[in-house]
């Protein structure tokens, strides 16, 4: 039988480090031919994670334009994307998530009747906007797949409830094979993530708070009040704050005016995961708004405060190891002085265990893929 053809999209940091591993499993399938497509919905920080996972994409789209609507971002993906399908004419489309690259992906394959898979699905807030606008995006994925590779039961049941339960299969989250796959990595060669010394040696004997924001909801008074707070915590002499900062402008303008350069805290340029997995490796508990972190804190048995209102992975927050504390200054920075003096509070909250995954979600999705096409 001939080839078959599967084309993975992706676009942004977090697709990345969760697309990898998918695409070396599907790689390691006789009879299937990988093609990766990447939009560069966020350029560096995609390459970072390229070239930690060597991998070369077959198409760069290069779509990152700075300030650009979603409007005009969800076009030109659209057109780009649709225009890749059809000199590639894959098999399969297989995206990741709930950005834009992601709906996108899945509607052009849709104009073209090709069957998509969605490699985490299932994710729910039940608001529209938290998070916006990647609850939608993500919703309405959906109904365009025929695979969706949910990464917890929670997650399945919530396709159940939209009455999606054909092609619904458990896999577990790729993230944590992500993160095994660079934790041997960094095991075997741990120079790759000795950029942090420095910094790590100077916080020696601090209680470390290990903090990223850039949640699009959060922008504006919700990024000025995590800064605040931020200060607040900084403000104490046994506690450092650990700061790898996104480079969208809202977050660094809001920083930079009020942080400046408080002694306690390093602001630091965003980590490559290797570093980053050493960073959550050497935290006492993280402060976020994102959500793959949400995801690796628990492997490492970190607490993790989540400044969201609401998050679409309630596993975490169900097993006591993360709590949602929104973005207000007080609630922030009593929770986290709560976890820094109570040793009650912080033992209960940092127990190691993986709700999201066993490290194998790639080669099962690989799997059901090779099935699908009968292989
Ligand atoms: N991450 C990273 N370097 C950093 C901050 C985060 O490699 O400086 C990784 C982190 O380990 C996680 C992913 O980026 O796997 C999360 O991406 P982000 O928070 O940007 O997006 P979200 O998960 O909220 O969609």
């Amino acid at each position: 039988m001939a080839s078959r053809t599967v084309l993975v999209i992706f676009g942004t940091r977090p697709e990345a480090i969760k697309m990898f591993p998918v695409v070396r499993a599907l790689a390691d399938r006789a009879g299937i031919t990988v093609r990766t497509c990447v939009t560069a919905q966020h350029r560096g920080l995609l390459d970072q994670v390229l070239s930690i996972a060597d991998l070369v994409p077959d198409i760069d789209l290069d779509l990152m334009e700075p300030g650009q609507t979603l409007d005009r971002l969800t076009a030109r993906l659209l057109t780009a994307l649709g225009g890749v399908m059809d000199r590639e004419t894959p098999d399969r489309v297989i995206v990741q998530g709930d950005t834009a690259t992601a709906m996108a992906g899945a509607l052009a394959a849709y104009y073209r009747k090709v069957p998509v898979a969605h490699v985490e699905a299932g994710l729910r807030s039940g608001d529209i906007y938290h998070p916006w606008p990647e609850e939608i995006n993500r919703r309405i994925v959906a109904p365009i797949a025929d695979l969706h590779f949910a990464p917890t039961q929670t997650a399945a049941a919530a396709l159940a409830r939209e009455n999606i339960t054909d092609g619904v299969h458990v896999t577990g989250n790729t993230v944590i094979d992500a993160l095994h796959w660079t934790g041997a990595r960094i095991a075997a060669d741990p120079l790759m993530a000795a950029g942090l010394d420095t910094t790590l040696a100077r916080f020696a004997g601090k209680r470390i708070v290990l903090v990223t924001t850039h949640r699009r909801e959060n922008f504006g008074d919700g990024m000025a009040a995590i800064a605040r707070a931020i200060a607040r915590i900084a403000a104490r002499d046994d506690v450092a704050v650990l700061f790898p900062m996104h480079p969208n402008p809202n977050v660094a303008s809001v920083m930079d005016a009020i942080l400046g350069d408080a002694p306690n805290v390093a602001r630091i340029a965003p980590l490559d995961y290797p570093h980053f997995i050493r960073a959550l490796g050497a935290c006492d508990l993280a402060l976020t708004d994102s959500g793959g972190v949400q995801e690796e804190a628990p492997a490492f048995g970190k607490p993790v405060l989540v400044m969201r209102e609401t998050t679409e992975r309630p596993e975490g927050v169900a097993a006591g190891t993360a709590r949602l504390v929104g973005t207000d200054e007080d609630r922030i920075v009593s929770e986290v002085f709560t976890l820094l003096d109570d040793k009650g509070a912080y033992a209960a909250m940092a127990r190691a265990h993986n709700p999201f995954g066993d490290g194998h979600a790639a080669k099962r999705i690989a799997g059901i893929v090779a099935d699908a096409f009968g292989l």
